[in-house]
């Protein structure tokens, strides 16, 4: 007797049925192997831990290209006769799965505000839930070879032990510390965003050349003069010389203010008259004066992106209002000498929305990046004690600890590595890894899993970066599964979520 062959190959009817057996055989977990005797390779491991893609949509392409490369790569090392794993999972991506939701919930006409943090952080739950099914039911239709016994979610409560184990030793080694800093802020989002979550746009706006005093400078933010807290210049231009370190009083909207004229080399004298106004509060680049030349911080914007009440009669208006205004009145008054309406620039923004990141000071977690670690508590002897993460990054890359493959690269990392500043960790959202810090009477802080004891300990209300617990993905996935037959110790990471875009 003889099946004959359907003239076209119809997939849905063979696919399914194939993967199924694969999957039931248990073939694609390392446990399956059988050693081949001569072969050399039988001892040897081949890991990937699958980059897990975010839980709030389907796959796309872009997923399926690099399923089928690691596909290739897993199943070739296999033949090979390695012991192999590619260990599935999924993300929770915080503030992207949030903002996905966030759109979600208007279409419905609700809000994030209509909810209770408990109530909107389940239905956010059950709608990742839903989206990793689809999600996990495409990487079988991809014919994807990883081991579903060792999927992991990046909120499972062991990977979510692991993390807040992470917070916690850094935090007694000195890496992770509580400062009062200069943060990007979304107004619309309302959260702060990591440096990397912000794109560059090039701009034209109107530059504004206003008087203080004596001095004459340019600026395309006039409506955060507000929150000046001194003038500066550079310390090589000879034209202001005289001034430095002497104090000027000027006419303002608000009266007559006095200010100190400093001088940094942050200033280039080549921008507009060479002076400039500094605004602690409002500007990265000033806040970093500021701190140089300890400089009161005076907010005057709050996180609505309107003018606070130190502002008397701009008070309430939005950002882009209050410069029309302020502008306007300046003129008036005689303290406006000119405006260049074609100024070009470069302004920060959301990734996710577009619009204009305001800078804001305030209290947030922060990853020290270059302070040396100390090892107060732990009594484990630890080689790193001394270093800082950049040290212990850069060192791994150098001794061939972490492969950068194609190696010129390296110096993309290295060059990133430089450049390095300190890691904001804290989300203002509700979707992800609530912080393990208590805070007590705004002063008392004790970072610890569990409350403290005793009364009016109250949880720090901020989740933490998506990527401070995906840069532990590796570590923490191999350290939570596969602990009957002890075989993840053996595998290296050869992949993790971190690419090197060209
Ligand atoms: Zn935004």
């Amino acid at each position: 007797m003889t099946n004959k062959l359907n003239a076209t190959y119809e997939p849905n009817t063979v696919e399914a049925k194939i993967y199924q057996k694969w999957e039931e055989s248990g073939y694609f977990a390392p446990e399956a192997h059988q050693p081949r005797a001569g072969n050399p390779n039988s001892k040897k491991t081949f890991c990937i831990i699958m980059p897990p893609p975010n839980a709030n949509g389907a796959l796309h392409v872009g997923h399926a290209l690099f399923v089928t490369l690691e596909d290739i790569m897993i199943r070739f090392q296999r033949m090979r006769g390695k012991i192999t794993l590619w260990l599935p999972g999924a993300d929770h991506a915080g503030f992207e799965t949030q903002v996905v939701f966030d759109k979600k919930l208007e279409k419905e006409g609700k809000k994030r505000s209509d909810f209770s943090r408990e109530e909107l952080y389940q239905k956010i739950w059950d709608f990742t839930q839903e989206n990793k099914k689809v999600m996990e039911n495409q990487l079988r239709k991809l014919g994807a070879s990883c081991d579903w016994s060792r999927e992991k979610f990046t909120l499972d409560p062991d990977i979510v032990d692991k993390v807040e184990d992470t917070f916690i030793k850094l935090y007694e080694d000195g890496l992770i510390y509580r400062g009062n800093r200069i943060v990007n802020w979304c107004v619309k989002h309302q959260t702060t965003l990591s440096d990397l979550e912000i794109r560059y746009e090039e701009r034209t706006d109107s530059l504004y050349y206003i008087k203080y005093g004596p001095l004459e400078l340019a600026t395309v933010r006039p409506e955060t003069k507000f929150g000046d807290t001194a003038v500066a210049v550079n310390p090589k231009d000879k034209r202001y010389k005289h001034l430095i370190g002497k104090e000027i009083e000027f006419e303002t909207l608000l009266g007559t203010a006095k200010m100190k004229v400093i001088a940094d080399t942050a200033v280039d004298p080549a921008f507009g008259t060479g002076v400039i106004k500094v605004t602690p509060a409002h500007d990265p680049v000033d806040f970093d004066i500021g701190l140089r030349h300890q400089l009161e911080v005076r907010q005057v914007i709050d996180k609505t992106g309107r003018l606070n009440e130190k502002t008397g009669p701009y008070a309430g208006l939005k950002v882009a209002e209050a410069r029309t205004k302020v502008a306007e009145d300046m003129k008036a008054k005689g303290l406006l000498i000119k405006i260049d309406p074609d100024y070009k620039h470069n302004v920060a923004v959301c990734y996710k929305c577009g619009n204009i990141v305001e800078p804001l000071v305030m209290p947030q977690w922060y990853v020290a990046t270059t302070k040396l670690s100390r090892n107060q508590k732990s009594k484990i002897k630890n080689k790193n004690v001394g270093k800082s993460l950049r040290d212990m990054a850069v060192e791994a890359v150098k001794s061939k600890q972490i492969k950068i493959i194609p190696k010129k690269q390296e110096n993309v990392f290295f060059h990133w590595m430089k450049s390095l500043k300190d890691w904001n960790i804290s989300r203002q959202i509700t979707w992800g890894i609530r912080i393990p810090a208590w805070f007590r009477n705004e002063q008392e802080i004790v970072v610890s899993k569990s409350k403290p004891e005793g009364d009016g300990w109250m949880q720090d209300p901020d989740v933490l970066d998506t990527w401070f617990s995906s840069g532990q993905w590796p570590f923490a996935t191999l350290m939570t599964t596969g602990h009957q037959s002890r075989l993840n110790s053996k595998f290296k990471i050869q992949n993790s979520k971190f690419k090197i875009q060209n």
